[in-house]
């Protein structure tokens, strides 16, 4: 796959807000936040979508959502509560072709989480 924003991230060339760092993913401030607390947590190996993942990943991906939970306890926010968010591909709005799990919190967030109305 063609190298990303985050990939850039990850080797330090463009510079973010990293809060967390492990061997196998990290986190950082989205550059446009959409909640009060809004971070990303994306696996150091690039997987475009989540339409690319296959069983080899089960571990990497189940870190992130790890990774999230203990951002959140440590930042103190779990239990008050925080939502994650995958975006696949064009209709989800996926902007970035590495995947990342979107982390918000800090005010209540309202559901569903579109503005549009929704044709059934
Ligand atoms: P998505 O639309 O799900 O692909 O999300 C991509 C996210 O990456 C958006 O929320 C962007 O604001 C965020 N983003 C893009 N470039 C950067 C950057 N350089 N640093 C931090 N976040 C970024």
């Amino acid at each position: 796959m063609s190298e990303t924003i985050f990939t850039k991230i990850i080797n330090r060339e463009i510079p973010a807000d990293i809060i967390y760092e492990d061997d196998l993913c990290l986190a950082f401030s989205d550059i446009n936040p959409q909640a009060p607390i809004h971070f990303l947590v994306i696996p150091k190996r690039p997987i475009a979508t989540l339409n690319d993942i296959s069983e080899v990943d089960r571990e990497l991906v189940g870190h992130l959502f790890l990774a999230a939970k203990k951002i959140a306890e440590e930042k103190g926010f779990a239990d008050e509560g925080y939502r994650t968010v995958m975006n696949c591909n064009e209709s989800a709005g996926q902007t970035v072709f590495h995947i990342h799990l979107h982390v918000l919190a800090g005010k209540p967030l309202g559901w569903p989480p579109y503005t549009d109305k929704l044709k059934v």
